[in-house]
């Protein structure tokens, strides 16, 4: 049987860039992911600043923009008749904020993890776990022929989303669960210059960043009590969101052309599941998924990935010092994770209280209060997300 130091299941924003990180630490890594890439996945593609500034420290930001990722420099946030606006801010040389398309980014990471040494194989669906006295020691998959295949490894990384199957061969139940909140529909456009640009009224709110192939992305919210009615008739309640919520971008949009289909979910789960046990770590959606409204997962991903990495460090090879890694993971997901946690249930109520629009008129009324209150949105995560509440 083949033996690896770490099998990293699932290979996009958690699991690439965990492989990437081990193999260039130098251990021997197998990444599995049951799809073929390139391969897009449901979700919009803001990439918060904490996720950037990764990117860049890994040496991928700058081949991101090669990609024809374009840099996205000024932002907006317009409630009903109160509108900022700004410049994003510029931070350790970081000058813009990117959204790219999931095809491309994941690829990339699998790339880089490729790079450094990390085995992919793709088209492997994992299904199921070996065990040694009550230890996971690897992983049994399906090869894309249908022949089942299994690896042993000192670390078996499940990171294959919030349906994920590792949490369920770890025994990872949630530990904590909240009803979902919104549901979320977003289209492409072309045709639709924009900057990083949000809308809210009571009950919905939208998201536009530029993307790849001079495409817009336009994404809506709406209370997950509606999630019925709109995917009855998706196409009427985007266009109806963006024409309440964003008149002005709506206007622009009637001299546009949407592409692609409608894409959309009302499954925004969130929940906690345990970070670690014998053997086994959850990283990514995997481990902690929370209502996509303030748009940190991809961030949040690579921030898990990093931690991981750089607390197991040299101590794989040793059992006790592994277990004790494990442990400073667990803690540090959770300090990371709850504030971010709590922040996407608070801004998927889609409420706009008065206070926070006396606040908001406060603050339009000095320019650079609102372009300090704007560059919360794309670098501190932490200090409350502008769309949700304000700081
Ligand atoms: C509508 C919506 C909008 C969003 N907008 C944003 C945004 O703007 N910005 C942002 O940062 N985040 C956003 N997110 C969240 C973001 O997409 C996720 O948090 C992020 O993709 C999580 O990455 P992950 O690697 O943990 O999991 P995933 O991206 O779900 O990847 C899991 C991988 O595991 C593989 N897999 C699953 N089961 C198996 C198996 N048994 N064997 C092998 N492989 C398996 C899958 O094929 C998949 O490739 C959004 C999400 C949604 C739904």
């Amino acid at each position: 049987m083949e033996s690896y130091d770490v099998v990293v299941v699932g290979a996009r924003s958690a699991g690439a860039a965990t492989a990437m990180l081990f193999a260039r630490a130098g251990y021997r890594v197998l990444l599995l992911d049951r799809m073929r890439f390139p391969s897009d996945t449901l979700s919009t593609q803001h990439i918060h600043r904490p996720g950037l500034r990764l990117l860049r420290d890994w040496g991928l930001l700058g081949r991101l923009v090669d990609t024809g990722c374009p840099p996205v420099r000024r932002i907006s946030y317009t409630v009903g008749d109160v509108r900022l606006e700004g410049r994003v801010p510029v931070e350790e040389g970081i000058d813009a904020v990117y959204a790219p398309r999931r095809y491309i980014l994941d690829s990339l990471l699998i790339e880089a993890a490729a790079e450094a040494g990390a085995e992919f194989r793709e088209g492997c669906a994992v299904n199921g776990v070996l065990a040694e006295d009550g230890r996971v020691t690897g992983v049994r998959w399906r090869t894309p022929g249908g022949a089942p295949a299994e690896a042993r490894a000192r670390l078996v990384v499940g990171a294959d989303g919030m349906r994920s199957t590792m949490a369920g061969l770890f025994g990872a139940r949630p530990e904590r669960e909240d009803a979902p909140m919104t549901c979320a529909y977003y289209g492409y456009w072309e045709g639709l210059p924009a900057q990083f640009e949000v809308y809210e009224r009571p009950g919905r709110l939208i998201g536009v960043v530029g993307t790849h192939d001079e495409r817009t992305l336009v994404a809506a919210y709406f209370p997950q009590s509606e999630f019925a009615d709109v995917r009855r008739s998706p196409d009427r309640a985007y266009l109806e969101a963006l024409r309440t919520t964003a008149p002005e971008l709506a206007a622009r949009a009637e001299g546009a052309d949407r592409v692609e289909r409608l894409r959309g979910t009302g499954s925004q789960l969130n929940f906690f599941r345990p970070a670690r046990g014998a053997g086994w770590v959850l990283v990514g959606d995997a481990g902690c998924h929370k209502d996509s409204i303030t748009g940190t997962g991809i961030s949040d991903a690579f921030e898990q990935a990093s931690r991981l990495a750089g607390l197991v460090g040299d101590g794989l090879h040793d059992m006790a010092a592994l277990d004790a890694a494990l442990e400073r993971y667990a803690e540090s997901r959770r300090l990371l994770m709850e504030p971010r946690y709590d922040m996407a249930l608070e801004s998927a109520r889609l409420h706009v209280p008065d206070e926070r629009m006396d606040f908001l008129r406060w603050i339009a009324s000095d320019p650079g209060s609102s372009e300090a209150f704007l560059s919360v949105a794309v670098s501190h995560v932490e200090a409350g997300h502008f769309a949700g509440s304000a700081p």
